[in-house]
């Protein structure tokens, strides 16, 4: 299967994750391989490949709906103090080609940069 087609799967419930929150236009989902002690991913119903492909095509509206979606994410998940990452491209680390935004957190202490 494709990268791009694994969260179109998760949101059509086609493969298994853990949805740690739900709305109309968004899921959050506990990443599969966590790089924090709390690594949760807000990921838009609609497919958009890329965030900077998103803003061209959808607009800052669904941009920041994006964002909105994730510190409501972060609220109803009691994160109090979080990092948000969207890798935007295969040059900074992007894997799965449907745009989302990683909340990490639950570091002891501050968080590690990179
Ligand atoms: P990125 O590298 O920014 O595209 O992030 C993709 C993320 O999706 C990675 O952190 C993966 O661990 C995560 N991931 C891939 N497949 C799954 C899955 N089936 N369930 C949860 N997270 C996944």
């Amino acid at each position: 299967m494709s990268e791009e087609g694994i969260f179109q799967k998760i949101i059509d419930g086609e493969i298994p994750a853990e949805r740690v929150y739900e709305d109309d236009d968004f899921i959050a989902i506990k990443d599969i391989a966590p790089k924090a002690p709390v690594h949760l991913l807000v990921i838009p119903k609609t497919l958009s490949p890329r965030l900077d492909e998103m803003l061209d095509v959808q607009g800052a509206g669904d941009v920041g709906a994006l964002f909105e979606a994730a510190v409501k994410t972060a609220r109803a998940n009691e994160l109090e103090d979080y990092r948000l990452v969207v890798n935007v491209g295969p040059g900074a680390g992007q894997e799965v080609f449907h745009t989302h935004v990683h909340i990490l957190a639950g570091w002891d202490g501050p968080a590690p940069l990179g």
